[in-house]
């Protein structure tokens, strides 16, 4: 939960851009003193005061000062270190910047030291922190060789080359047929015992072992999948069998290069196999289930959600509107395209409870980013569901794009 709010967090930050060169962000790697981070951030704050756009010179001390204020509150670097994004963002257009600022304690340590004042924040290497995370292997094998491979991140490493010495198909003069075919097949058995054995050595200390793949050109990967030569546990870690035209290095880029291909394959299987459960639950009329954003957000505040569906894509705001006079606040949901539309209307619109035309939007967050954080409170699992399989067009278009399965029989359905 906590890195797929990260993931969110991230994809969001990178999308933001400055005005100008005036996002500031930094990269403190556990271990780093404090004090000297402090000490560069105060060389950063006279350097800018030579920047000659006094909007721009104004707004990179703000961020700095701010990154200060933010650091100060540590007396040493976390275990994993400390990412700091600050900075102004337009909000509505120019002239409606407002300082931003995002604290992220990584998951992983950090080995970067880095601070950047940009026209974007440098979200990149979290960013590749957390792809790292996942290792996938790869197994490559014809009847002449087998290639084995990790893929970390954008790692790749080829961890073992093997020839078979399988005799080709045709045999020599002179020996019988049924004779030769036999040994060729013991030969081909004692070869992909040995790819399994190496294969079972590499991959299964692999605690981050996301899957297999496995690839080469013929039908020979079939008969090695067939087999039992790869550990049971291994075998169901399989997630693709795929031609390449190559089985040795060539062969291991080839699978790189589909390797995105890939990914999305499986997680639209994934997809598919929640959105049928809770599609069974629909069928069968069990009450265990709900949707639309009022229902799932009440069963959220119950804590009666176990898990929460959302379409991915989907552009709805959630606004707070307040009274600037006596301080009457209220939440909404507005369609992204309708905001603007939606402030305007405020205009000239009396508080409810003081009467005075003095209602303001203070802040807007993603709906997605507000029910993920109620969410979080319950223990609840989140999936963004993307719109590639006809189950997630179904979530999208019939049940709105938010659904949530039930911990137990909801009272009020
Ligand atoms: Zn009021």
């Amino acid at each position: 939960m906590e890195l797929f709010r990260l993931r969110k967090t991230l994809d969001t930050l990178a999308r933001k851009e400055g005005r100008g060169t005036e996002l500031v962000s930094l990269y403190v790697p556990p271990g780093k003193q404090i004090s000297d981070v402090m000490s560069t951030l105060r060389d950063e704050y006279g350097t800018a005061s030579n920047i000659k756009s006094t909007t721009t010179r104004k707004n990179v001390m703000d961020a700095i000062v701010r990154v200060q204020q933010r650091l100060k509150l540590f007396k040493e670097a976390p275990e994993n270190g400390l990412v700091i994004f600050c900075g102004a963002i337009p909000q509505n257009g120019a002239g409606s910047e407002r300082i931003e600022t995002y604290v992220i304690l990584p998951p992983e340590p950090i080995r970067i030291y880095l601070y950047r004042c940009d026209a974007r924040f440098h979200t990149e290497h979290l960013q590749e922190l957390l792809r790292e995370k996942e290792t996938y292997g790869i197994v490559l094998v014809d009847s002449s060789a087998a290639t084995i491979a990790t893929l970390q991140g954008r790692r790749l490493e080829i961890v073992r080359e093997l020839t078979s010495g399988v005799p080709g198909k045709t045999r020599a003069g002179g020996q019988s047929a049924r004779r030769y075919e036999r040994f060729r097949e013991m030969r081909l058995q004692e070869y992909f015992t040995r790819v399994g054995g190496h294969a079972n050595e590499i991959f299964l200390p692999i605690d981050t072992l996301k899957g297999i793949i496995l690839a080469g050109p013929g039908p020979t990967k079939y008969d090695f999948e067939k087999g039992e030569y790869l550990n049971y546990m291994l075998k169901s870690k399989i997630i693709d069998v795929i031609d390449t035209a190559y089985v040795e290095e060539q062969g291991v880029k080839e699978v790189v290069d589909k390797a995105p291909e890939i990914m999305r394959k499986i997680r639209y299987i994934e997809e598919r196999k929640i959105m049928q459960q809770f599609l069974y639950e629909v069928g069968h009329d069990t009450g265990m289930i709900t949707y639309g954003e009022e229902e799932v957000r009440r069963s959220l505040e119950g804590g009666a959600v176990r898990m929460l569906l959302l379409s991915e894509g989907l552009d709805i705001r959630r606004v707070i509107v307040k009274c600037a006079v006596c301080g009457y606040q209220e939440q909404q949901s507005v369609k992204g395209p309708m905001v603007t539309g939606f402030e305007q209307s405020l205009q000239g619109k009396s508080c409810p409870k003081c009467r005075n035309p003095t209602l303001a939007v203070v802040d807007s967050e993603d709906l997605i980013e507000d029910f993920a954080r109620l969410a979080e409170y319950t223990n609840t699992e989140v999936e963004i569901i993307s719109g590639e399989t006809e189950e997630g067009q179904m979530l999208k278009n019939s049940f709105g794009g938010v659904a949530a399965i039930l911990r137990f029989k909801s009272q009020n359905q």
